[in-house]
């Protein structure tokens, strides 16, 4: 089976564009979009247009040529618009949300989760401890949560997030595959100690629970997001962990990266395509 991994689009309709011509050209058996699918503008309450028209045909595209599509939102799409998310993917046959859902094609298991580790920027929507020992950073404001209404604002985020399942309790509460050895979890948040995690400032941000989750179960693969830097920063856009491959291709502004992998052969390439009118061709 051949698949087509991208990750971190935010809104980048040129980037949604490449896609489509590129699972056109190539005819991969699935597609997989990690997250932040959605404009990360000064208006976050207005990534609902989005949905309705840019993604809805998208979702369309992928439709009509009969390629299973699986995908999520991530952090910085508001969690206000999951559910007309849902309801944009189910009106398609080939789109699958697999936000905390096992999805099987061709006896492989797509299994997603679009939780992430606390970081210090104020939107909250999707953050987790990672356990329940997790030191928090130090914080950049007091939290907020996105509501119909506008933000919510959380001042005890720390006292807060103590209550919630951790990262570690979501990977527990996942659908098993049938078979480890045809699975392929799709986690927006990157493992630790791999050097898939590293921000522009050379920390590691990773998460442990991830990591231990991946070691101990030992899918084929596993796909990540997340920290768009990363591969600039440690030079790795892919390890192995045990048997399982770990890939997290990046996405920086001006470039489309992208992940193909045959599962059979486990043969897997990166390809990071420039955008030619913003680098003035
Ligand atoms: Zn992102």
């Amino acid at each position: 089976m051949k698949i087509l991994f991208v990750t971190d689009l935010h809104g980048a309709e040129w980037k949604y564009d490449r896609l489509c011509d590129i699972a056109r050209a190539d005819r991969p058996d699935a597609v997989i979009n990690s997250g932040d699918m959605l404009p990360k503008g000064d208006n976050l309450f207005r990534q609902n247009a989005f949905i309705t028209d840019v993604l809805d045909r998208h979702f369309a595209r992928f439709d009509a040529m009969g390629m299973p599509y699986f995908c999520y939102l991530g952090n910085d799409d508001l969690r206000i618009w999951d559910n007309l998310f849902d309801e944009t993917c189910r009106k398609y046959p080939c789109i699958h949300n697999i936000a905390q859902r096992k999805a099987s094609f061709e006896g492989v298991s797509f299994i997603g989760m679009n939780w992430v580790v606390d970081y210090p920027f104020r939107l909250k929507d999707r953050c987790r401890m990672d356990s329940p020992d997790y030191t928090f950073q130090p914080q950049l404001g007091t939290g907020l949560l996105s509501t119909p209404d506008g933000w919510t604002e959380v001042h005890d985020w720390p006292g807060y997030a103590r209550k919630l399942p951790t990262i570690a309790d979501e990977l527990a509460a996942l659908d098993r595959p049938e078979c480890m050895d045809q699975s392929v979890y799709v986690f927006h948040m990157p493992p630790s100690d791999l050097g898939l995690d590293v921000c522009v400032n050379g920390q590691s941000v990773g998460s442990r629970a991830i990591h231990d989750f991946l070691a101990a179960n030992q899918p084929r693969l596993s796909l990540h997001g997340h920290i768009h830097e990363s591969p600039e920063m440690s030079g790795a856009w892919q390890a192995a962990l045990g048997d399982t491959r770990c890939v997290q291709p990046g996405q920086q502004d001006d470039e489309f990266a992208y992940v193909t992998v045959d599962l059979a052969g486990m043969t897997i390439d990166r390809q990071v395509d420039f955008d030619l009118i913003s680098i003035g061709w």
